[in-house]
C-alpha cells in the first residue's frame, strides 16, 4: 500500500519498551526500509532498539526520524509497540490515534481499565494476543507464535545451559554418557519448537499435552508421547481449555511418577486470558534427582506451571533441582524476537492502511477481534 501523494502521510511509530526487563522493540531498520519505501514516515522513540542492539544511528540511516516520547505521542498516527505501554503513556494518546502491540487484551477488572480508559477516549487499541490464528490472512501477524517459537527454541538452551552433563549421547575414549532426557509440558507452538530444538541438541524428548491433536505433532517430530489417563482439554480455536480442580489434581498425581524420571523438563503450559495451570508440584519438584532442571516458560506475575518458579529468576532447591523462571525469554534473544515481531505487527499494520489512510472495518471478523473497545467488547468476549 502506497500512501496517496495528496494525502497527509502517515506517521508511523515504535515507542521505546518500559516494562522491566523488556530487551525488544517493536518496529526494526529492515522493517523501517520497508516502510519509508511504501510511503510511510517513520519515528522512533530515541533509544528505542538499544535493547535489541539497534542504534538510533541505525534507524536514521534505515530513513526513519528518531524523538523524544513527546514527539511520538504528538506526532505518531499509528503507535507499535510489543508491550502494552505504561498507564501513564497510554493516558496520553490521542482520540483517533491507532495502537498496536500485545496489550493483554484478555485482561479483566483492573488489569484492563488503563485500555477501557484510552478505548473510551477513541483511542483505537489493537491487540495481537487477540488475533484469530487460524485465519490464513493471520498468519504474518501472528506475534504469538513468533515469540512462542523464540521462546521454545531458548527453553531448550536454558535448560541445556543449565546442565551439568551432556544433551547428546557421547561415545568417547573417557567412557559413554547417556543422553539428557527432556519431557516437555505443553506441546503448542513453544512446546514444540523446544521438542525440535532438544532433539537437535541431541536429547531423548518426549512430549506431553491435554490436546488430544498434540499427540501427532510430538510424534511427528520424533519425540515420544507421555500418555496419561485421557483428559479431553480440548478448548475453543485449539487452544486448552482450563482443567476441573478433580482434572488437575489427577493429572498432577500421574504427572508426579513421570516428571520424576527426568533430568530436564521444560514447560509452556497456557490458558488463554487465565492463570496457568500448575503442572509440577513442590514435593514433584523435591522428589526430582539432583542436577535436574526446569525451565517454567509461564512463569509470570499470575504463577507458573512450577511451583516455586519467581519470574527471571534461578532457585536452586536444597536437592540441588535448579527451578528456571522463563517467562519473557523472547526479550533474552530480542534482535531475532523483535524482527520477527516487527514484520508481525507491519502486516497488520498495512492491512489496516488503503491509500495512505487508515481504514478500521468493523465488520472484517480480523478488525473486530483485535479492536479492543471500552467495556472490553472485543474477540470472542
Ligand atoms: P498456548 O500458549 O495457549 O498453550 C501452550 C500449550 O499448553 C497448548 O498446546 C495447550 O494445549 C497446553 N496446555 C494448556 N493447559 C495444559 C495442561 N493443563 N496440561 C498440559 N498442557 C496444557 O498454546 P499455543 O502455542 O498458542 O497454541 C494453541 C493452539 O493454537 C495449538 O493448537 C496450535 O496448534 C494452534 N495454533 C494454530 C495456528 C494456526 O492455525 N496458524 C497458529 C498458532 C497456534
Amino acid at each position: 500500500m502506497t500512501a496517496r501523494e495528496d494525502a497527509k502521510v502517515l506517521v508511523i511509530a515504535a515507542l521505546a519498551e518500559r516494562a522491566p526487563g523488556e530487551r525488544r522493540v517493536a518496529l526494526v531498520p529492515e522493517v523501517v526500509e520497508k516502510l519509508v519505501a511504501q510511503g510511510f514516515e517513520v519515528l522512533l522513540e530515541a533509544g528505542a532498539g538499544d535493547g535489541a542492539l539497534f542504534s538510533d544511528d541505525v534507524y536514521l540511516r534505515a530513513g526513519a526520524k528518531v524523538g523524544p516520547l513527546d514527539e511520538v505521542l504528538e506526532r505518531a498516527d499509528v503507535i507499535l509497540a510489543v508491550r502494552r505501554p505504561t498507564a501513564a503513556v497510554l493516558a496520553r494518546l490521542r482520540t483517533g490515534q491507532v495502537l498496536i502491540g500485545l496489550l493483554d487484551g484478555r485482561a479483566k477488572g483492573a488489569g484492563r481499565l488503563d485500555l477501557d480508559d484510552a478505548a473510551g477516549r477513541g483511542v483505537r487499541l489493537l491487540s495481537l494476543d487477540l488475533l484469530p490464528r487460524t485465519l490464513p490472512r493471520a498468519q504474518t501477524m501472528d506475534a504469538l507464535s513468533s515469540q512462542a517459537s523464540v521462546a521454545g527454541y531458548r527453553a531448550a538452551i536454558v535448560a541445556a545451559d543449565a546442565f551439568a552433563r551432556y544433551f547428546p549421547m557421547m561415545i568417547t575414549a573417557a567412557g559413554t554418557a547417556r543422553p539428557a532426557t527432556v519431557l516437555v509440558l505443553g506441546a503448542g507452538v513453544a512446546g514444540l519448537q523446544a521438542i525440535g530444538t532438544a532433539r537437535r541438541l541431541g536429547a531423548q524428548v518426549t512430549g506431553y499435552d491435554v490436546r488430544a491433536a498434540a499427540r501427532d505433532e510430538v510424534t511427528s517430530m520424533g519425540a515420544a508421547f507421555l500418555t496419561t489417563s485421557s483428559v479431553s482439554g480440548e478448548g475453543g480455536g485449539g487452544y486448552a481449555r482450563a482443567l476441573t480442580e478433580d482434572e488437575a489434581v489427577a493429572q498432577r498425581a500421574e504427572l508426579d511418577a513421570a516428571i520424576r524420571r527426568f533430568d530436564i523438563v521444560i514447560t509452556t503450559a497456557q490458558v488463554p486470558g487465565g492463570i496457568p495451570p500448575v503442572l509440577v508440584t513442590a514435593a514433584t519438584v523435591a522428589g526430582m534427582k539432583p542436577g535436574s532442571v526446569l525451565v517454567d516458560l509461564a512463569s509470570g506475575p499470575l504463577g507458573g506451571n512450577v511451583a516455586g518458579s519467581v519470574p527471571d529468576e534461578t532457585v536452586v532447591t536444597p536437592g540441588g533441582v535448579s527451578v528456571i523462571g522463563a517467562g519473557n525469554l523472547p526479550s533474552a534473544m530480542a534482535t531475532g524476537a523483535s524482527s520477527a515481531y516487527s514484520r508481525n505487527a507491519a502486516a497488520l499494520l498495512t492491512a489496516i492502511v488503503t491509500d495512505g489512510e487508515i481504514t478500521l472495518d468493523p465488520a472484517d471478523e480480523l478488525v473486530a477481534a483485535v479492536w479492543i473497545r471500552a467495556e472490553g467488547a472485543s474477540g470472542d468476549e
